[in-house]
């Protein structure tokens, strides 16, 4: 999902530009969290850097206070919506783990059961 320019343009670079619409629920300076287009819960968020990071096995060293502060996120989002206490967390990596956006995101799923093993 490389372009020519070297750089990763997906929907979600879009989304953080506000050139298309979507249900934000927090900004900072380094991540945007807005309503997935096709919820697989009741309540399912994304949580993206800014940063086009393409996937997280492709983040580094460099990296590790971004993804630190959207775990922190996590917490102020799941606050925010009163689900601290049950949420599911996911992230799929690869194309063959189901990532379909190649840029990183965070998928904050809540107000179901979830089964475990997940499929
Ligand atoms: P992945 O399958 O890559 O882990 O997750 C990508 C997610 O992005 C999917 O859950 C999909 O529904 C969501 N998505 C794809 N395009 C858009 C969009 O334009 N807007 C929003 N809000 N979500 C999107």
């Amino acid at each position: 999902m490389t372009d020519t320019q070297g750089t990763n343009e997906t929907i979600f670079n879009k989304i953080i530009r506000k050139e298309i619409p979507a249900d934000i629920v927090y900004e900072d300076d380094l991540c945007l969290a807005f309503k997935d287009i096709n919820p697989q819960a009741p309540i399912h968020i994304l949580l993206i850097p800014k940063k086009p990071i393409v996937k997280l096995s492709d983040a580094d060293e460099s990296d590790s206070n971004l993804l630190g502060h959207l775990m922190c996120v996590v917490g102020v989002i799941t606050c925010q919506l009163r689900i601290q206490d049950a949420f599911r967390l996911v992230v799929n990596n690869g194309a063959d783990a189901g990532q379909t956006v190649f840029h990183l995101h965070l998928h904050i799923l809540s107000g179901r059961d979830f089964s475990w093993p997940p499929g």
